[in-house]
């Protein structure tokens, strides 16, 4: 079994409503990248309930395959940062 480790980093995220959220960082494990047409967050979960975990999320995957950053529905920069619209603004078109 390969486990993956090496993921880029969500190194800021601006959406203080999502319950992976906390100190205006993701803490989800990993997340999805890539809503219908747009590189939205698809991992944003709008809830009271915050996550208390200090973990960094890593980007699990990316379904935006017109990105430059895309390799085969995964995401190949070094980190990217989500803004408050759950848009990933490292999203190169
Ligand atoms: S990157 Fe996505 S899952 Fe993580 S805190 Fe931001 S909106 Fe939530
Ligand atoms: S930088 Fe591109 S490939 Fe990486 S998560 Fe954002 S949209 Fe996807």
């Amino acid at each position: 079994m390969i486990i993956a480790t090496d993921m880029p980093e969500v190194t800021q995220c601006a959406v203080t409503q999502c319950a992976y959220n906390a100190g205006a960082a993701c803490h989800a494990r990993a997340i999805t990248v890539g809503e219908g047409d747009e590189p939205d967050c698809d991992t944003f979960f709008g809830n009271s309930h915050h996550t208390k975990s200090a973990r960094t999320a890593g980007v699990g995957a990316c379904k935006m395959t017109d990105c430059a950053h895309n390799d085969d529905l995964e995401c190949s920069a070094n980190g990217i940062k989500v803004g408050p619209s759950i848009n990933c603004l490292t999203y190169t078109h």
